[in-house]
């Protein structure tokens, strides 16, 4: 009997939501390539969601990341001090900015936990005003705050009281100019404040600078200039979730950067080390040291492995890698909007950076998940590891490793391009 793939072993052993996206079973990865169990390589264009900025095993990350390893495997951030956690702090603050400190977790739901605990804490007002389409994990408090698929909230209704949801700009789907996009977003928020809870019962708004699973939304600046003034003058906190966004994935470092919008608080993930589990909150000094002693914490935050690994990957960033991020995301997107031009079925391309979505519709105009969900396959069994998002998952997301080049993006879409036609075919 022929011996089980690594796919066969997990659906015996995990429940469905512990279940990947993909069915291949993944043995070594290099750069903007994976092996699988049977050698076969494939071009990762997904980065296990916009983790591994930097490319699989960066030769520099694991590099220090093994120094560590040797040193100090564990410190306690609750117990002592550590080398790489100071550096990796001080790397970070050191671009966001000297006014701010930070306090490290492990995943992106922790870091939006804190933001939000910080928030409360230090106005102390209960309200919290999220955004629709947004995600920012899957905790109890930060189901709450995720407002794109119901599924994430069925049977656990009764979350975190006092979260209200506010309208984010989508001009795709609205066909209204910036301008009159953010006028309708913010027409909504002002009467969330009349109907349903005043301003100055509100601790923080928190918001992803450019939404992520929700579709790859970017949103006029003039949106997000005016969330802040609405802010400032109520006193509300400004939480920007950063955890898809941040790390060169946007072609600079943090996403706020295009903006010209700095938030009170910041949570980050995913990419800061490069695949291993790192995460941070970062806020303003004047709230951050508000925060009494032993109100918040975790064991294993700020591990100093990661922190090293996070601190090669700033290195990486700073040295060039954000910028190339760019230079690719504009050479990439210029492509996809060639190809825009000679399919309907492509409503819009759209993203900074290396963060692009190309959102697809049917005939009538309908978001088309079934293209997008046979497109992915046929692009998998060619080779190419895509995701989708959107909250009707109608969205091709492509994120690659920030190291990519110009032959590797049209190595991976000449195969993009030949699994569309196959798709369309099939349809
Ligand atoms: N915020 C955003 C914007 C995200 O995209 C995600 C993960 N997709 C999260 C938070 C949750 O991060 P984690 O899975 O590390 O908890």
């Amino acid at each position: 009997m022929a011996e089980k793939s690594m796919y066969e072993r997990a659906l015996e052993l995990f429940p469905p939501v512990a279940l990947r996206a993909t069915a291949i079973g993944v043995d070594r990865g290099e750069g903007i390539y994976v092996w699988d169990e049977n050698g076969r390589k494939y071009i990762d264009f997904a980065s296990g969601v916009a983790v591994v900025n930097c490319g699989h095993n960066h030769p520099y990350v694991v590099q220090k990341a093994k120094e560590q390893i040797d040193k100090l495997i564990h410190g306690g951030h609750n117990v002592v001090y550590y080398q790489s956690y100071i550096e990796l702090a001080e790397k970070i603050l050191g671009h966001v900015g000297s006014d701010y400190k930070i306090y490290f977790s492990n995943s992106g739901a922790e870091a939006n936990e804190a933001a939000i605990k910080l928030a409360k804490q230090v106005t102390g007002r209960p309200g919290i005003i999220s955004f629709k389409r947004s995600f920012h994990g899957r905790t109890l408090a930060t189901t709450t705050l995720t407002a794109s698929n119901a599924k994430y909230r069925r049977h656990y209704e009764g979350l975190l009281p006092s979260v209200y949801y506010a309208e984010y700009p989508y001009s795709a789907r609205t066909g209204l100019s910036d301008e009159e996009e953010t006028a309708r977003c913010i027409a909504q928020l002002e009467e969330i404040f009349h109907d349903l809870i005043e301003p100055e019962q509100v601790a923080c708004m928190i918001l992803e600078p450019i939404q992520g699973e929700g579709g790859y939304i970017v949103p006029p600046k003039s949106f997000l200039q005016a969330i802040r003034r609405i802010c400032d003058q109520h006193g509300i906190l400004l939480a920007f979730d950063e955890v898809q966004t941040g790390f060169g994935r946007t072609g600079k470092i943090f996403a706020y950067e295009h903006f010209d919008v700095k938030p009170d608080i910041m949570s980050l993930a995913k990419a800061i080390a490069n695949g291993f589990p790192l995460s941070a909150m970062v806020a303003k000094r004047s709230l951050m040291d508000q925060w009494p002693a032993g109100t918040h914490g975790g064991t294993f935050g700020g591990n100093p492995v990661a922190c090293a690994a996070g601190t090669a990957v700033f290195e990486l960033l700073e040295n060039g890698l954000a910028d190339h991020a760019a230079t690719m995301g504009s050479y990439f997107k210029a492509k996809l909007e060639k190809m825009k031009a000679n399919h309907q079925e492509i409503l819009d391309v759209r993203g900074l950076g290396l963060m692009i979505g190309m959102e697809f519709v049917t005939k009538d105009g309908k978001p088309d998940a079934k293209l997008v969900e046979s497109l992915r396959s046929i692009a998998l069994e060619k080779g190419l590891i895509l995701l989708s998002c959107g909250v009707s998952k109608n969205v091709i997301r492509f994120i690659p490793p920030l190291i990519v080049t110009e032959e590797q993006i049209d190595e991976a879409l000449a195969i993009f391009d030949a699994s569309l036609e196959e798709a369309l075919k099939q349809r």
